[in-house]
């Protein structure tokens, strides 16, 4: 009884996590997904979207004085991308784990950005850096209504 309370109390997190468009142009989509699907977390929400400068220099805010900026939010607008809500606990640095370091030079192999992409302004993948900043996101880039409150059949079978 009393590990299975402890359990239902621990904190279930999501994360926003976005396939750019790199990743959509080089048909990683099914890839990319399936590494946090396989993984054992909640997709919660998906689709496929060209996002606005307005959208990606709010995304990106906290970069705005970064040199690189305005060659981001060309990159992030240039195409469509797969916008993902992620959800589970320990989702945020696991995800970030799976997607690995900025620069895909320095990514570990068995790491999406090690694996498949080799350099920093073209990282294929996006991944929210804290809880906080999942939330903001998810809210950010799903209205509501496109996410989907479900039940995994093989929940037991991922956590005691
Ligand atoms: P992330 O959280 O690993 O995605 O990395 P950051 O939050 O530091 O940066 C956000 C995104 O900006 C990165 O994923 C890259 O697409 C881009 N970026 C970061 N640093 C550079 C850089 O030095 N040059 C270029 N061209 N893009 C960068
Ligand atoms: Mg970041």
């Amino acid at each position: 009884f009393l590990p299975h309370l402890v359990a239902s109390l621990e904190k279930v997190d999501q994360t926003y996590i976005m396939v750019k468009p790199d990743g959509v142009q080089r048909g990683l989509v099914g890839e990319i997904i399936s590494r946090f699907e396989k993984k054992g977390f909640k997709l919660t929400g998906l689709k496929l979207f060209q996002c606005s400068k307005e959208l990606a220099e709010e995304h990106y805010k906290d970069l705005k004085q970064k040199p690189f900026f305005p060659k981001l939010i060309d990159y992030i607008t240039s195409g469509p991308v797969v916008c993902m809500a992620w959800e589970g606990v320990g989702v945020v640095p696991s995800a970030r784990k799976l997607i690995g370091a900025t620069d895909p030079l320095q990514a570990e192999p068995g790491t999406i950005r090690g694996d498949l992409a080799v350099q920093t302004g073209r990282n294929i993948v996006h991944g929210s850096d804290s809880p906080e900043n999942g939330k903001r996101e998810v809210a950010l880039w799903f209205k509501e209504g496109e996410l989907c409150d479900w039940t995994p059949i093989q929940a037991p079978w991922l956590r005691e």
